[in-house]
């Protein structure tokens, strides 16, 4: 490894993106960064358990075969950048690839290796799942009622990185040329940042949502945007969506507005309900009405609050999976960080990884192991042996390392009809 031309193993072919579409074949080299921190400990229980679900599912039959590649801690170690071209290299050439957290250096103008893998494989898609398991401890009486995938836009809205601070130079000359060109008042004394939102960008995310809904017969995509103030970002976000719904999936789908006008509020067989919620509203409408959500897409600052809103009303940020997905290229990874006071414990909950886990034999298509992951830990949080964080929170709860959570998944994964 150390001087890093990877040799990727024999035994295994790569994935082929053709046609808008994965080419699996039954043994694909899938590239797997270790991550830092808790990382080595979540990645072995997750490596242990998703190998575990192929094997049970398909017997032999098929059967990843696993790649290290090196970002982070381990690729400094290994005295090459913390996130080496080799390693952005073979994500684009395996096309699918699982990552553990990684530390974003404090200070010395580093950017987060996390934001950097996103943009420079432009992974626009932030995808995350979110739904209740059995037994979880959840703040609200009915968390089941909640089953939702997130799509957040990942590359612009105000995470561009266009921002000025107050006093600066910058911000002085930007207030200064909006005040006297726009005629639009701007105080100079104010910070000031730009909220970037494209038709192409927002297009290509909705499109992703929708054929995921398409994909999964999934009843709708809810737009989720605040376009009754920022209208010409969020409320382009929601007529842009609209637009490739109809463009595209003219007939796969259908609007609420046509549901109701054309369609006497029955919704016809085989069509994707497209709608749209002002994000204020779509906080309360996943409390109040949760089951009449289903595929979300939104900009990407409703996205960082709503996907972790909705986790956290499924009991569910430990176990929160995620991906971020590209045009041919995906990365699946915990949503937890580093939590560095763990590191080498052998004690933190891998359910996040093992979940992405689960979403990446999806992405596959190889839903029956993805499947068969899920039902594997949620029988086993059923069964009250749960990783300290769990224990804490549910009463009878036998407390186990990282490791043993990990083997009972196995066990159970073994028991399953
Ligand atoms: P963190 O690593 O997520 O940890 C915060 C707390 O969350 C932990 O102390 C622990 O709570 C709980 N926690 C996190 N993962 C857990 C797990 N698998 N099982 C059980 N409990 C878990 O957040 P942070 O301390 O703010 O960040 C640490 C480093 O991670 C930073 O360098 C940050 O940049 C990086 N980070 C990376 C990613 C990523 O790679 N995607 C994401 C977020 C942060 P208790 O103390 O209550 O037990």
């Amino acid at each position: 490894m150390p001087g890093l031309a990877y040799s990727p193993p024999t035994s295994g072919t790569p994935i082929v993106w053709k046609a808008q579409r994965l080419q699996v074949p039954d043994r694909p080299i899938i590239p797997f960064i270790e991550g830092d921190g808790i990382g080595p400990d979540v990645w072995a229980a997750a490596r242990r358990v998703l190998d575990a679900a192929v094997d049970r599912v398909y017997g032999g039959q098929r059967q990843i075969q696993w790649m290290e590649i090196l970002c982070g801690e381990k690729a400094v170690n290994a005295k090459v950048s913390a996130l080496p071209e080799e390693t952005l290299e073979a994500i684009r050439t395996f096309r699918v690839a699982i990552k553990g957290p990684l530390t974003t250096p404090v200070g010395g103008g580093f950017r987060s290796l996390n934001v950097s893998l996103r943009q420079r494989l432009d992974l626009y898609a932030c995808v995350r799942p979110v739904r209740y398991y059995a037994g979880t401890p959840a703040p609200v009486k009915h968390p089941e009622k909640l089953n939702v995938v997130i799509f957040r836009e990942n590359t612009e809205d105000v995470y561009a990185g266009l921002e000025w601070p107050s006093g600066s130079e910058e911000a002085r000359r930007l207030a200064e040329f909006v005040t006297r060109e726009l005629k639009a008042p701007v105080n100079p004394e104010a910070g000031l940042g730009l909220k970037p939102i494209t038709r192409v960008n927002t297009q290509r995310l909705v499109r992703a949502a929708i054929r995921y809904a398409i994909d999964h017969g999934c009843p709708s995509v809810t737009l989720v945007h605040k376009g009754n103030i920022m209208k010409f970002t969020e409320g382009a976000f929601r007529d842009w969506g609209y637009e490739v719904a109809a463009a595209e999936f003219g007939d796969q789908t259908v609007t609420e507005k046509d549901l109701w006008d054309k369609y006497d509020g029955k919704m016809p067989a085989q069509r994707v309900l497209i709608k749209d919620r002002i994000a204020d509203a779509m906080f309360q409408q996943v409390l109040l009405r949760p089951d009449e959500y289903s595929v979300i897409a939104t900009p990407n600052l409703n996205g960082d609050y709503l996907s972790d809103a909705c986790a956290a009303q499924v009991g569910g940020l430990g176990l929160a999976p995620g991906a971020n997905i590209g045009d041919g290229v995906a990365l699946f990874e915990a949503t937890h960080g580093t939590a560095p006071k763990y590191a080498g414990q052998d004690k933190v909950n891998p359910g996040s990884l093992i979940l992405s886990g689960g979403m990446l034999l999806e992405h596959l298509g190889w839903g029956e192991a993805g499947a068969a992951v899920q039902q594997a830990l949620e029988k086993t949080i059923l069964s009250r042996v749960v990783t300290y964080d769990l224990a804490r929170q549910l009463e009878n709860a036998q407390e186990v390392r990282c490791s043993v959570f990990a083997e009972k998944i196995v066990e159970n994964l073994a028991s399953l009809a």
